[in-house]
């Protein structure tokens, strides 16, 4: 479901073939499986990018002559690479991953739990995108969530390895939507050359992981999401980034290393917590880069749809 990348001349290193690979895993393992058709999700509107982001910067990725700048903001390069889609039909590519956040939450209200095989850009800014987010899809479903399906306070459960800043910013003054985010503590932003900005403002529960703490994350998680359930939630949508694993081979996501059993855990825990509670689960993808970047989601999900 990602956007391919390559095809706009973007060097990004997460393969676009990593929800390919989780969806035909498990398809072995559940024949009953079947894909859905991104013309079959429901429409992400302007107004709904509104519910996320700047007039301004929503304006921009739609003015031709401006779009290529952001882009390559955002994805962190100075040129575009020989491509073979013109670069300014990249934000619709990215508007279906909202799409697809979307319908996994109205999925999650309908029965209980749903994972998306795509979203979780969490790095997006209200005014730019950031770390290879255009959009903040968290955002804009659980906003749109609250304005068209009745949920009234929602749960952001982040647990890639880089800090959910982008959700942290745009919700900094919304009450009615808590952002709890695992992560590594140094390396993002990248060694710190960025200074102070706005991707320092804090989550409502930052759990921040020192280097060698990796046998306290389950505990620490653990003890974050009790603190945090005491309040209710109608709605808990869970950005499951993989590149906490130890086997992720992406440079700057080396400052956490779980295990197999450990990623597993992570996962059953956030289940077991919201699910004992009945608040609905929307799981997206988030971070997870490298050719086996796909086994920590097949590992749960196998076990999620036994
Ligand atoms: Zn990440």
């Amino acid at each position: 479901m990602a956007p391919r990348f390559a095809e706009y001349g973007i060097p990004v290193p997460l393969k676009h073939d990593r929800s390919n690979k989780i969806f035909h895993a498990l398809k072995k393992q559940f024949p009953a499986l079947k894909e859905t058709n991104p013309e079959n999700l429901p429409d992400i509107s302007f107004d709904d990018l509104r519910l996320a982001h700047d007039l301004d910067f929503i304006a921009r990725l739609f003015d031709p002559s401006l779009v290529a700048h952001e882009i390559k903001c955002c994805y962190e390069y100075e040129q575009l690479l020989s491509a073979v889609k013109n670069i300014d039909e990249m934000p619709a590519d990215v508007i279906t991953q909202c799409r697809g956040t979307y319908a996994s939450i109205q999925k999650a209200l309908d029965q209980g739990s749903s994972f998306f095989l795509g979203g979780g850009m969490h790095h997006a800014m209200s005014f730019a995108g950031r770390g290879f987010c255009l959009l903040n899809d968290i955002v804009i479903g659980a906003r749109k969530a609250q304005r068209e399906l009745g949920v009234s306070r929602v749960l952001i459960i982040d647990v890639d390895a880089h800090k959910g800043d982008g959700t942290a910013q745009i919700l900094q003054r919304d009450d009615s939507i808590f952002t709890l985010s695992i992560h590594m503590k140094n390396g993002w932003p990248l060694d710190g050359s960025l200074g102070s900005g706005p991707w320092e403002l804090p989550s409502d529960l930052d759990i921040e992981i020192l280097p060698n703490q990796e046998s306290q994350y389950l505990e620490l998680l653990e003890s974050g999401l009790k603190q945090t359930l005491k309040q209710p939630f109608d709605l808990g949508i869970i950005v499951l980034g993989a590149d906490a694993w130890e086997n992720d081979e992406l440079p700057s996501a080396s400052g956490i290393k779980l295990s197999d059993k450990q990623m597993l855990k992570r996962d059953q825990l956030i289940e077991k917590s919201l699910s004992s509670l009945n608040i609905p689960r929307a799981y997206v993808m988030g971070g997870g880069y490298g050719q086996h970047a796909h086994i920590p989601y097949v590992n749960f999900l196998s076990e999620l749809l036994d």
